[in-house]
């Protein structure tokens, strides 16, 4: 984005909820029907081929001796590569919420996403990478810059959620998809984040265009060929309203 805003407050009091996982770091849902997915398939699998490569040479260390010169960088490197890129999701993500007047973003609490969303394994390697205070923490700093303020609140039962018939025990996901007896089927991580949004804001939320959906490419997050969102979907009448917000946010 080209345009420049005036940082001091949000122009309406939207809200957000974000989901945050390993798969897709982060799904998004705002009271003005926009949805955001930050892809992180590639960049967890990097990550996790460096933690590989550091043990690999960890294991053929001498007797007595824990770490070397080679076991160091590729450390800093993989957190290095890791900061990059949650920083500037964060900016991103950040810019187009407060294009989209958001003033509140509500977010998981880490205990929360810790026991619901993941196996224990998928956990431990989940939470090294991502490192989730760091992320919330970076976010909130971040966030107070745009005058929006984050909620940390509990998402228990969220990921799991029919948003059709409100069914917890008979919903079930299978990778990206959970689908429900009554019918439903939709992208996980966004239905989480959407039902996490519905539970705690008491604004109507607009129907949900497509959603928008990023990738990492090591210097920016842009958005995906796999984008479900057509082009012209954008001069639509119907979504307006958000360039609207865009265009009054110039200064
Ligand atoms: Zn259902």
């Amino acid at each position: 984005m080209t345009v420049t805003y005036a940082r001091d407050t949000p122009l309406a009091d939207e809200t957000a909820a974000l989901d945050i996982g390993a798969n897709n770091l982060v799904a998004c849902t705002t009271t003005t029907g926009e949805q955001y997915l930050y892809e992180g398939r590639e960049l967890f699998q990097r990550f996790r081929n460096t933690t590989r490569e550091i043990a690999r040479l960890q294991s053929k260390l001498e007797d007595g001796r824990y770490s070397s010169k080679r076991i160091r960088r590729l450390y800093r490197k993989r957190t290095r590569r890791r900061d990059h890129a949650q920083e500037a999701l964060y900016r991103d993500l950040l810019e187009r919420l407060y294009a989209e007047g958001v003033d509140t973003v509500y977010i998981g609490g880490l205990t929360d996403v810790l026991e619901t969303h993941w196996s224990v394994e998928t956990n431990a390697k989940t939470h090294n990478f991502w490192a989730f205070k760091q992320f919330t923490e970076r976010l909130v700093c971040t966030a107070e810059e745009y005058g929006i303020s984050v909620k940390v609140r509990s998402e228990a039962w969220t990921s799991q959620e029919c948003p059709q018939c409100g069914s917890t025990d008979r919903t079930t996901r299978h990778q990206d998809t959970l689908t429900c007896p009554c019918g439903f089927e939709g992208h996980a991580d966004l239905t989480a984040s959407e039902t996490f949004l519905r539970r705690h804001t008491e604004k109507a939320v607009r129907p949900m265009a497509r959603p928008v959906r990023f990738e990492w490419d090591d210097h920016d997050w842009s958005e995906s060929p796999r984008s479900h969102r057509p082009k012209e979907q954008r001069t639509d009448p119907s979504t307006v309203h958000h360039s609207e917000n865009v265009a009054s946010g110039e200064s």
